[in-house]
């Protein structure tokens, strides 16, 4: 790899191998810090040309990395040169007349938020949180608690990618097409995302409203007054684990009514100590559920609260992290179920979880719109979405056993008519991937097309592709 405009170094800790006489390799990780995977080399490209140069150079394998918040080696294997796209974090252009955005590819939404909220602009679609890349984000096709929208690809105009031989190529509805539907939810493997180009909408004040239901009325509940309500921006539901029966519903309204939380935007910083404690005890002390359930949140969610749009797509993902322990870390999940299988998935997930004693936080439930646009499309219909946010044992038997419920669940989901959600740890089998997602296949053939030796890999397409060259072992240079 050659290239003045690059800049290479050797972050983090040092491979073991160095103790073995091996030469020292970079390791890499992500936000769990569960997946150390060796890398030859990690780059951080400051420009187009940086990414163009390092794909032509470069024999081997190339992964790439954004905010590291996939969980499960999605963003590496071992021996690749790793692009650490955090450096490509400008706007590019901005017209707040006819909100839209172009950004490079490792710019944050919270960047774009601090640059968008003084027009008084939100964006569209993204995650809960806003530490993520926009890259990242992309590449898992993101979504988040938006009513009336599907997965990110609906607020995307188009993005700007370089493939394996080096090309720099635009993709959108109209130019490059497939390229476009593979792309986004491709995690990385037809080339490296530059820039995008985003639709804005209108920033509003927002109402919480709040309700507490059993499970059994939720369905009918979110079909008839929130599903068509155009006044409701965001909507999702916690379930309450270990009973599975009760939830609470949490929706926010545009309103005339004045904000009273006045800053436009959160505050980026981890939990506090007491907060961090406060969760962890909540999770994990004795009754700490039971309190959540029944005094916790109730007198969380009392009196009236109005935000702006912005300030709530703002949250700063280190706020979710209980107390960290050497021990264990804290992890998530995402399945896809097809409205009509709401109370069946339920009943399957309480069995699933109750019996393997799994340490679940929150079950937040979703809704998004079918997305008929890209090719691993986790939603190829209208489907609610099960986040579950769980605490996971370092040690191998524990991480054996979340393994073994894992896999009864995506069976569960798949017995719906469901799917599975990517960015996490990669446990499922090739049939159980293939299974969810059907139009793989497509995906594998234009890979191979645009990506013939298959330069960009990482652990999530050594283990699902079906392409020999992606199973491992150098690329062919
Ligand atoms: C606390 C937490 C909350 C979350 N909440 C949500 C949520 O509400 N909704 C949701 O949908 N998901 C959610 N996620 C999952 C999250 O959206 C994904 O992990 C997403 O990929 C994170 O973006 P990132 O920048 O960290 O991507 P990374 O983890 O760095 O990368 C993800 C994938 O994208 C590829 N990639 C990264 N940059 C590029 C690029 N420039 N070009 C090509 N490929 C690239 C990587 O190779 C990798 O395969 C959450 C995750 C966490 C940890």
């Amino acid at each position: 790899m050659h290239s003045a405009h690059v800049a290479v170094f050797a972050a983090g800790a040092i491979a073991a191998a160095a103790a073995a006489g091996a030469p020292a390799l970079p390791l890499v990780n992500d936000v769990t810090g569960l997946d150390s995977i060796a890398v030859e080399q990690i780059v951080t490209p400051h420009s187009v040309a940086d990414v163009v140069d390092a794909v032509r150079t470069h024999a081997g394998p190339i992964c790439i990395g954004g905010a590291r918040h996939s969980q499960g080696g999605q963003i590496a294997t071992d021996g690749c040169l790793f692009l650490d796209m955090r450096a490509m974090n400008r706007v590019l252009a901005f017209d707040p007349q006819a909100r839209r955005i172009t950004v490079e590819a490792g710019i944050t939404w919270r960047a774009i938020q601090e640059t968008i909220d003084p027009r008084g602009l939100s964006l569209k679609v993204m995650q809960s949180y806003a530490n993520f890349t926009v890259g990242g984000s992309l590449s898992v096709n993101a979504h988040g608690r938006y009513i009336g929208q599907g997965a990110l690809v609906g607020s995307v105009v188009s993005l700007d990618i370089v493939l394996a031989d080096g090309r720099v190529i635009t993709a959108s509805r109209a130019q490059n097409a497939e390229i476009f539907s593979g792309a986004i939810g491709g995690y990385g493997g037809l080339g490296v995302i530059v820039a995008a180009t985003f639709d804005l909408v209108p920033d509003t004040a927002i109402m919480r409203v709040v309700r507490q239901l059993p499970v059994g009325t939720y369905k009918d509940y979110f079909l008839t007054q929130i599903r068509d309500d155009p006044r409701v921006v965001l909507h999702n539901a916690d379930l309450y684990p270990p009973r599975y029966q009760e939830l609470t519903a949490i929706s926010w309204l545009t309103t005339d009514v004045e904000v009273n939380i006045p800053e436009r935007l959160a505050p980026m910083h981890a939990a506090s100590a007491r907060d961090r404690f406060l969760l962890s005890w909540l999770s994990d002390g004795p009754f700490g559920k039971q309190i959540r359930e029944y005094l916790y949140d109730p007198a969380q969610y009392a009196g009236r609260r109005v935000e702006w749009r912005n300030y709530e797509a703002s949250y700063d993902a280190a706020t979710l992290e209980p107390d960290p322990g050497a021990h264990y870390t804290h992890a998530l999940q995402e399945y896809f179920v097809p409205i009509a299988h709401f109370d069946s998935f339920v009943v399957r997930l309480a069995q699933v979880l109750r019996a393997a004693h799994a340490n679940v936080l929150n079950v937040s439930i979703r809704h998004a719109l079918a997305d008929h646009e890209t090719i691993l499309a986790w939603a190829p219909q209208e489907m609610f979405g099960f986040v579950i946010y769980f605490r996971e044992g370092r040690q191998p038997h524990e991480r054996a056993a979340a393994k073994r419920w894992t896999h009864a669940l995506i069976d569960a989901a798949l017995a719906e008519g469901g799917t599975f959600y990517l960015p996490y740890q990669l446990v499922a089998t090739r049939e159980q991937f293939l299974e969810s997602y059907p139009a793989a296949a497509r995906f594998f053939a234009l890979k191979e097309r645009v990506d013939p030796t298959c330069k960009f890999r990482n652990r999530l397409w050594e283990r699902y592709d079906t392409v020999p060259a992606c199973r491992g072992g150098a690329a062919s240079p």
